[in-house]
């Protein structure tokens, strides 16, 4: 029998292999695979479900990521996901593989950090899972919402024409764990030297204690918003833009010199040696949402301290652009665009 290697597909390439093999057989099944959550029928509202998985080694280094954060984080993710939907969050499951390096205090921190963000978010823990893993720690988070049906946002509904906002600053997280590998580094050559984050503390927060935008949904509401698309920015704000163009079927215009970008970040990208604008476009984990929103609401968000206003969409959805500050023209790639 033939056999393909995952990497020749990639993640997104394997996604879309397992959903074209499924049909959605029951109808209160009303969007199934390709968003940030799923959407089932529940009555008068939609209900949301998404699952995150977090596995040590490739997600986290128990080195230096605190279990009380790594338990936050842990649920931050899953309950920005419900956010990237303009849902509320309801209820977690949370299901765990544990080695027997763990012990039951190390497991009473990561549960101080799950709580702190249930309490944070307002979200009951309702179920689980526990057994053994020998590989390390892993952490499964499945998290149930809610959104009214006429205020749903997807991915597939940004029109042309539309302004296209993000909350926050990016590349921040991504800076955070340059730092935070960096130092480990230094600290493993020599014991004795304490590792020196306090200059970088907002970006190492940003890594380690991550916050969905939960504000941010209920501000939109409160100044009736809907957007007309939204994701959150988990892979890095230059991927999210290619699956709302694709989903969409838009192309993206955004502009250099609009990327919020924190101080912080920039000059440590530039002390590093890396390039800011390429951490914020790729960086990841920023958490934060991205969204697009009907030119006539403008007005209504123009003033909010959080949101920025980065590009708009057009008709072409196979011209998908970075403007730079100089005016030159750059195609915009889910991964590994370098900025010159
Ligand atoms: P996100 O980054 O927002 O969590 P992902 O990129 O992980 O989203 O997933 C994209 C879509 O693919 C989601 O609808 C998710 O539920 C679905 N998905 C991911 N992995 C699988 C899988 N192994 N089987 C079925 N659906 C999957
Ligand atoms: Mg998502």
């Amino acid at each position: 029998m033939e056999r393909s290697e995952i990497s020749t597909l990639g993640e997104f390439g394997l996604i879309d292999r397992i959903s074209k093999r499924f049909e959605n057989l029951v109808p209160s099944t009303i969007f199934g695979i390709g968003d940030d959550a799923a959407v089932i029928d529940g009555g008068d509202e939609y209900i949301l479900t998404s699952t995150d998985m977090l596995i040590e080694g490739p997600h986290f280094n128990l080195q230096y990521v605190p279990l009380k954060h790594l338990g936050y984080k842990a649920v931050a993710v899953n309950v920005s996901d419900i956010a990237a939907m303009n849902g509320r969050p309801e209820q977690i499951t949370i299901s765990l593989g544990l080695s027997n390096r763990f012990s039951v205090e190390a497991v009473d921190e990561l549960y101080e950090g799950i709580k702190a963000a249930c309490k944070s978010y307002n979200v009951d823990l309702v179920g689980g899972d526990t057994t053994s893993s020998p590989a390390g720690l892993v952490i499964a988070i499945s998290i149930i919402g809610r959104v009214a049906k006429n205020k749903i946002a997807y991915r597939n509904g940004a029109k042309a024409n539309d302004i296209i906002c993000v909350t926050g600053d990016l590349g921040a997280a991504f800076m955070g764990l340059q730092v935070l590998e960096r130092e480990k580094e230094v600290f493993l050559a020599n014991p004795n030297m304490q590792p020196d984050i306090e200059k970088y503390e907002y970006l190492v927060g940003r890594q380690l204690k991550p916050d969905a935008r939960m504000d941010v949904v209920f501000d939109l509401d409160e100044q009736k918003v809907i957007p007309t698309s939204m994701i959150d920015v988990s892979d890095g704000i230059a991927s999210e833009l290619m699956h709302i163009s694709v989903n969409s079927g838009v192309g993206v215009k955004i502009f250099e010199d609009k990327l919020p970008i924190d101080s912080q970040t920039y000059e440590t990208a530039v002390e590093m040696n890396l390039d800011p604008v390429t951490a914020a476009l790729n960086g990841g984990e920023d958490y934060e949402l991205l969204f697009t929103i009907t030119p006539s609401d403008f007005e209504k968000l123009k003033n909010h301290p959080d949101i920025h206003f980065i590009g708009h969409t057009h008709n072409d959805a196979t011209q998908n652009q970075l403007i730079t500050k100089g005016g030159n023209v750059f195609p915009l790639k889910a991964q590994g665009w370098k900025h010159f």
